[in-house]
């Protein structure tokens, strides 16, 4: 195969990358829009439950806080024995919810490096992370 062959393969492979990986994200953001929102706190504390006995995890280390501000984030890592999520806002859905369990779930966040976590935060986390929430493929 000659040179400019495979120079203008690694090209493509590299645009459909870009595109697809765009198209994850944005999916995911415009998805939120049209979600049953959570309205009070015992209601997310009822769908952390169930989200996180499907995953078969342990109840008793996820905190949740629902916010009126917008908010769709978690505080987790092997070493913490409790493990948080916020939600609020446009954000306060089911999807959200199980994102974020994911990212405990999974073990996400625990790196050596700051340029580690942010590398796998952007490219293999939080992609893991939204495939989930979407259809609950454990990857
Ligand atoms: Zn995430």
């Amino acid at each position: 195969m000659a040179f400019s062959k495979i120079k203008k393969g690694i090209k493509k492979t590299l645009i459909t990358g870009t595109i697809a990986y765009s198209a994850l994200f944005a999916t995911d953001i415009l998805s939120n829009f049209p979600t049953q929102k959570i309205k009070s706190q015992k209601e997310l504390e009822k769908i952390v439950y169930e989200e996180a006995t499907i995953l078969g995890m342990d109840t008793n280390i996820i905190k949740c806080e629902l916010l009126n501000e917008l908010a769709g984030d978690s505080i987790y890592g092997g070493g913490l024995k409790n493990q948080y999520i916020f939600i609020g806002g446009l954000l306060a859905n089911r999807k959200m919810i199980k994102h974020e369990l994911y990212h405990i779930y999974d073990g996400h966040g625990d790196h050596d490096t700051k340029l580690e976590t942010e590398l796998n935060y952007w490219f293999i986390e939080e992609p893991k992370a939204i495939i989930y929430s979407f259809t609950g493929l454990k990857l």
